[in-house]
Parts: structure tokens; C-alpha cells; sequence
């Protein structure tokens, strides 16, 4: 899936949507719900998804699984990788 010129960026988005991929098994999430109005803040936890520690924007993100569901922090890119999964019907 391209979505970027640059070929960087475009590696680091492949790279995401992949690790959004795992995410999604070992969590065994059926479905993401995202926030209306996604709210972003700034957080040094690390990102839930891509397990990125360095400090930076956040999103709460509700999965669905069979148990119920849990709340994530993710990144911005990771918020954006799991909504193109969802929106292709990956999840
Ligand atoms: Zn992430």
C-alpha cells in the first residue's frame, strides 16, 4: 500500500502497519473503536502497539475482544496504521 513519495517515510508506515498486525493477534482484538473526536496528548508512556519509548503524542483507542474490551495509548502512527487496517477490513 503506497502511501507516501518518500521511500523513509513510506518504510516507516509498512513498518507500523506490520507491527499493528501483531498488535492486533496478540491482543486478539475482533475490532478498534476510535474516538469521534480523537483527542491527542502528549505522554511519555510508551506507545502500546509499536512500543516506541520515546515521549510523544497519544492516542486512547478502545479494542474489542472476546473478554470485553481494554483502553490503549498508541502513537500517532500506530493510530493511523490500525485505522487503514480496520477501514481495508484487516481486523
Ligand atoms: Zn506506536
Amino acid at each position: 500500500m503506497k502511501v507516501f513519495d518518500d521511500p523513509e517515510k513510506q518504510a516507516e508506515f509498512e513498518r507500523h502497519l506490520q507491527l499493528a498486525r501483531e498488535f492486533i493477534e496478540s491482543e486478539q482484538l475482533n475490532a478498534i473503536h476510535f474516538p469521534d473526536i480523537p483527542q491527542e496528548f502528549f505522554s511519555w508512556e510508551p506507545c502500546e502497539c509499536c512500543h516506541s519509548k520515546l515521549g510523544g503524542s497519544r492516542y486512547e483507542i478502545k479494542g474489542i475482544g472476546d473478554e470485553g474490551w481494554y483502553l490503549y495509548l498508541v502513537c500517532v502512527e500506530c493510530f493511523d496504521a490500525l485505522n487503514i487496517l480496520q477501514s481495508e477490513g484487516e481486523i
